[in-house]
């Protein structure tokens, strides 16, 4: 279904565990050529990376704080000159960095979140923007953005969390000027907005905050980072979404309805 993802050169951002690793390893099995990232290499790396090259794909990994504006274009000229362009870039780097409510955020918190969230994006996007457009030129046909959204950029977020859901808020309001400016440019932009998924993001929650969590997604559990990766093959995928962009797409088992 997916098999004119075989060769796409695609950049996973925050992609050494979690949602990240599962849309890089579902990458690979469609025999993409793979940048994973994070800030530093995981103790397991060479054994990721040989299970995607024998899944039919190949992977390489980039360290780089995205936090960081020069980290982020220093990151996309690695990969453009790892693998000689770049088809698909996903912003998935992100988190929550701390709770913190209303009365004990300060600058430093302010930054840490807005830094990991939407810098990184940005300017990951800003740096692949030209190399996405060479890349459509060349294949006549659409390169893609993805990024990460959040069910927490609808609803707020929960305890603590409101520069968190605020940034994702931002990611899916800001991909709409990026449709409107940069499709000549033949990119498109739709973001994979997760509902709760069982990923070191909820680390710090006990068993009982996960149950009464869980009660409240109509499909009664949280969703596992694999369930998130073919949302994100469809919408680099030109032959599935090729008229597509500008969308936000909720993975969430039916815990926030639109
Ligand atoms: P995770 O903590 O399992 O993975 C985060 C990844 O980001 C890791 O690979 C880590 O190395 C990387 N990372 C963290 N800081 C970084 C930095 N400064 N520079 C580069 N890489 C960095 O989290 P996850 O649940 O897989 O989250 C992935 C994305 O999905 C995030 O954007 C998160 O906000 C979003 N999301 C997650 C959930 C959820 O319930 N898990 C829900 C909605 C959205």
């Amino acid at each position: 279904m997916f098999n004119d993802l075989r060769n796409k050169r695609v950049l996973i951002t925050g992609s050494t565990m979690g949602i990240g690793l599962a849309a890089a390893q579902a990458f690979a099995r469609c025999g993409a050529k793979v940048g994973i990232n994070g800030r530093r290499a995981p103790g397991n790396l060479s054994t990721l990376l040989a299970d995607m090259g024998q899944d039919g794909g190949e992977a390489t990994f980039f360290a780089a704080d995205l936090s960081n504006s020069t980290a982020c274009r220093t990151l996309v000229e690695d990969f453009v000159a790892r693998f000689g362009g770049i088809d698909v870039l996903i912003n998935n780097a992100g988190g929550l960095v701390g709770r913190k409510p209303l009365p004990e955020i300060d600058d430093a918190f302010f930054d840490a979140v807005t830094d990991l969230n939407m810098r990184s994006a940005l300017m990951c996007t800003q740096a692949a923007r030209p190399h996405l457009a060479a890349s459509a030129r060349a294949s006549g046909e659409t390169a893609a953005v993805i990024s990460v959204g959040s069910i927490a950029g609808h609803t707020g977020g929960g305890p603590g969390a409101s520069l968190y859901g605020a940034a994702k808020a931002w990611l899916h309001n800001v991909q709409k000027n990026w449709v409107d400016y940069h499709t000549a440019d033949r990119i498109r932009f739709n973001i994979v907005s997760p509902g709760t998924v069982d990923t070191a993001f909820h680390a710090d929650k006990t068993e009982e905050v996960r149950a009464r969590i869980s009660a409240g997604i109509p499909m009664g559990r949280f969703g596992s980072a694999a369930e998130m990766a073919p949302a994100f093959l469809f919408f680099a995928s030109h032959a599935c979404s090729g008229y597509i962009t500008g969308q936000i797409l909720d993975v969430n088992g039916g815990q926030f309805m639109p």
